[in-house]
């Protein structure tokens, strides 16, 4: 029987943790597929989508900067995708090609397992509004958080993100304010769940008033690379909760797995895949 060829898109790909987490399943369970990295730049997506449509490769994640522009190549998208507006797996069946995201189910449970967490009338403040941004704020709004904070760079998009979710969870308060370290200091102490959704590296090294933050706080950095972030450090030293991103990694992996395989991966494999890697 022929390989299939699976992967996952993005650019930079260098830290990718997917590529052992996956095919240590993968062969673990004897299945005829093979996930690769593929590193591109914008200009080549259109080539990568060739060779899914040619059944070349049979299914992808899809990583930064992305997870929103696959959306126009599409030829359907999953309405849970739809209502987050972002895509991380990629599907083709029977010659379409169909977008899902398990970012958001893969976070919650990560959350819940982890830190046993319920997110009814919690307060929470993400920084980011990129697409694993939207993904956690969609899953947390429709968990029944109380209130969800958006800081962002570019303010437009932190508005949008908040526009776009106000219409469908009338009953979570929304507000977008700007990345600034004023700005945070004011809104910690009201704040029961923080979570970074901004590359770590790219974040520098600018400091977070962390200890504005209530002593119940939990701090979740979706960056995996290191597993224990500077951020999810610094969360420690001032004794609050922390929540690392390798649970989403390992929850959302196993989702689209099932997505493309029509089976429930070995998790205990997947574990060792990562930390073979880490
Ligand atoms: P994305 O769609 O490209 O969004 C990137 C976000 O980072 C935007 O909010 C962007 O702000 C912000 N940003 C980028 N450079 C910045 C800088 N120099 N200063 C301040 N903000 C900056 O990326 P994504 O897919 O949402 O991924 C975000 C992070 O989550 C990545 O680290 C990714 O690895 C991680 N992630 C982890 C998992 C997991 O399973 N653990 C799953 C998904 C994503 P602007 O809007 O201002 O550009």
């Amino acid at each position: 029987m022929g390989v299939k060829i699976l992967g996952i898109i993005g650019y930079p790909l260098e830290n990718s943790l997917s590529p052992a987490m996956h095919n240590a399943s993968l062969e673990k369970q004897r299945l005829p597929y093979l996930y690769l990295p593929f590193p591109i730049r914008a200009a080549k997506l259109k080539k990568v989508f060739y060779l899914l449509r040619r059944g070349k490769i049979v299914g992808l994640n899809v990583t930064i900067p992305y997870k929103e522009k696959v959306l126009s190549l599409l030829d359907a998208i999953d309405p849970f995708a739809k209502s987050i507006g972002a895509v991380n797996t990629i599907i083709r069946r029977k010659g379409r090609l169909i977008g899902y995201n398990t970012d958001a189910n893969g976070y919650l449970l990560s959350l819940k397992k982890e830190t046993g967490w319920n997110c009814r009338k919690k307060r929470v403040l993400i920084l980011g509004a990129g697409g694993a941004a939207r993904a956690v704020v969609y899953a947390l709004a429709r968990e029944g958080a109380r209130s969800i904070v958006v800081a962002n760079r570019t303010i437009r998009r932190g508005k949008k993100l908040i526009r776009d979710f106000r219409k469908q969870f009338p009953d979570c308060r929304f507000q977008s304010i700007p990345f600034t370290s004023g700005q945070l200091a004011k809104k910690f102490p009201e704040i029961d769940l923080f979570v970074n959704a901004i590359p770590t590296a790219r974040r520098g090294d600018k400091k977070l008033p962390l200890f504005h933050l209530p002593k119940k706080a939990v701090v979740s950095d979706l960056a995996t690379s290191p597993p224990t972030t500077p951020l999810l450090k610094s969360a420690k030293r001032v004794g609050l909760r922390t929540h690392s991103g390798l649970g989403m990694l390992l929850y959302q992996g196993a989702l689209s797995y099932q997505l493309w395989t029509g089976r429930k991966p070995n998790l205990i494999a997947m574990k060792k895949g990562l930390q073979e890697v880490l």
